[in-house]
C-alpha cells in the first residue's frame, strides 16, 4: 500500500502514539540457548503482558531478503518508503554526527591516508589513526575556505571525518576520489553526470587547500573523499501525517535521522531509559502526539555476537515499559529498526517482530514478544513503511477511505 492514502487520509486529532524502538532486536536460534532467540531467552513479564492484550505481526524494513541499515530502517518505521527516500551514506555520516543538515548542502566521507612518493597511497585509512588525532587535523581543515560556499569540517572516528558544502548549485554527481587500492594515486575528481561543473570545481578546490594543509603530517597526509551526497529536505511527519512528532535518542545518528522526518528532539537526562522516560512524558507534556524513543544496546551487541548481553538489554528494556505505559500514551508500538542476530554479528535480512497495544486491536494467539510469536501473530507480515498506518489507525488518527 502506497503511504499516500495515510497520508491523505489522516486527521489533525486522535490519540497519542509511542513508537520504542529497540535496535536489532530481531535474532535467530542461539545453540547455546537450546534453538531460543534472545527474546524468547529473556525474562519479559512486561512485554508479554502487552502481547497478550496487543497483536503481533512482523514487518520487512526495506524488503524481503535485503539487509538494511539503520537509516532506512528508521525511516520505514517513520512512514517513508524508504527506497523511494534516499539518505546518502555522506549524508548519513553528517547526521550521525549529529550535524544539522540543510536543503541543497552536499557531504561527503572523507578518509585520512598516507600517501608516499609521487602522492601514492600506501595506506588508504592512515594506519587507523586516533580520534585524537583525527580531531587535529579536523581542526586545521576546518580554515579552508572556498568562494561563493560555506566548508563544515567535522571529525568522526578514527581515520573518518566528513566535510559538508552549503551553497547554490551543488551536484551529487561526482566520483569518488578513493581507487579503493593501494599503489594508485587518487583519483581526480571528475563528474558522473552534466551539471556538476560547480560542485566538483568546490570539491578541487577543497582538496587542493586541504592537500597543502595536510602535507608534511604524518601518518596521515592525504585525504581520500567518497559517498558524495546531497541532502534533501523530507517532507515532515506534521506534512504527512498532522503529527506533532518528537524524539527521544542518545545516539547522534538515531536523532539526525528523527530530524529529518521533523521531529522535536527531546534530552535525556540521565542519558539511560530513565531519562528517556521522562523525556517521552516532557513531549506530552508540550502537546507533542507522537514519540520515538530509541534503545541502542540490543543492537550493538548484536553486532559483538553478545547473546547473554543481549538478553540483559532487553531484559533492562522489559523492565522500562511500566514507566512508558505511565506516560499516558493512548497506542504503544515495540519493534526494532532490522534484526542483529548475534550469532552473524551484523544486520540482516530477517523480519522485525511488531507489537502493537492500545486503541482496538484484534489479538491473536501470542503470548510473548518474540519472533516467533510475531511470525504467527494478527497483524501478519508486512512491508516497515506500513507500520504509520496501524499505528495512525489504532489512535483513531485515520478517516475513513470512501463514502
Ligand atoms: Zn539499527
Amino acid at each position: 500500500m502506497s503511504t499516500n492514502l495515510a497520508s491523505q487520509l489522516s486527521l489533525n486529532h486522535g490519540g497519542r502514539i509511542l513508537l520504542a524502538v529497540m535496535d536489532g532486536v530481531g535474532d535467530i536460534p542461539i545453540p547455546e540457548f537450546g534453538g531460543l532467540t534472545p527474546l524468547e531467552k529473556a525474562e519479559t513479564p512486561n512485554l508479554d503482558k502487552l502481547a497478550l492484550g496487543g497483536a503481533l505481526g512482523q514487518q520487512f524494513p526495506v524488503g524481503r531478503g535485503i539487509t538494511p541499515g539503520s537509516g532506512p530502517g528508521h525511516l520505514a518505521l517513520f512512514g517513508y518508503d524508504p527506497v523511494k527516500y534516499l539518505v546518502g551514506r555522506g549524508a548519513l555520516a553528517a547526521l550521525g554526527i549529529g550535524f544539522q543538515l540543510q536543503h541543497g548542502d552536499l557531504a561527503a566521507r572523507i578518509n585520512f591516508c598516507s600517501l608516499g612518493d609521487g602522492e601514492v597511497i600506501l595506506d588508504r585509512r592512515a594506519g587507523r589513526i586516533s580520534t585524537e588525532l583525527c580531531t587535529e587535523l579536523v581542526e586545521a581543515l576546518k580554515h579552508i575556505t572556498i568562494p561563493g560556499v560555506e566548508v563544515f569540517v567535522e571529525p568522526v572516528k578514527e581515520h573518518r571525518a566528513c566535510v559538508i558544502f552549503r551553497g547554490a548549485g551543488l551536484s551529487e554527481s561526482i566520483h569518488d576520489t578513493d581507487p579503493g587500492l593501494v599503489g594508485e594515486k587518487p583519483l581526480p575528481v571528475t563528474a558522473t553526470a552534466p551539471g556538476a561543473e560547480r560542485a566538483v570545481e568546490v570539491v578541487r578546490q577543497f582538496i587542493g587547500k586541504a592537500s597543502l594543509i595536510l602535507k608534511d603530517k604524518t601518518p596521515a597526509n592525504g585525504l581520500l573523499l567518497r559517498g558524495f551526497a546531497l541532502h534533501e529536505a523530507l517532507p515532515t511527519l506534521t506534512d504527512r501525517f498532522k503529527l506533532k512528532p518528537a524524539a527521544v535518542a542518545l545516539y547522534p545518528m538515531y536523532r539526525g535521522v528523527a530530524s529529518l522526518a521533523g521531529m522535536a528532539q527531546y534530552q535525556s537526562d540521565p542519558a539511560d531509559l530513565t531519562g528517556e522516560i521522562q523525556a517521552a512524558k516532557n513531549a506530552l507534556k508540550d502537546g507533542k502526539d507522537f514519540v520515538f524513543l530509541h534503545h541502542k544496546y540490543t543492537d550493538s551487541s548484536g553486532e559483538d555476537g553478545d547473546h547473554k548481553r543481549k538478553v540483559a538489554e532487553i531484559e533492562k528494556f522489559d523492565k522500562a515499559v511500566p514507566g512508558l505505559l505511565e506516560c499516558g500514551f493512548d497506542v504503544i508500538c515495540i519493534t526494532g529498526d532490522h534484526s542483529t542476530p548475534c550469532p552473524m554479528k551484523l544486520h540482516s535480512w530477517h523480519p522485525v517482530p511488531v507489537l502493537i497495544h492500545g486503541g482496538p486491536q484484534r489479538t491473536g494467539w501470542s503470548r510473548r514478544f518474540t519472533e516467533r510469536e510475531a511470525a504467527s501473530g494478527a497483524l501478519g507480515t508486512f512491508q516497515g513503511y506500513e507500520l504509520m498506518s496501524l499505528l495512525l489507525a489504532a489512535a483513531g488518527r485515520l478517516a475513513k477511505f470512501g463514502a
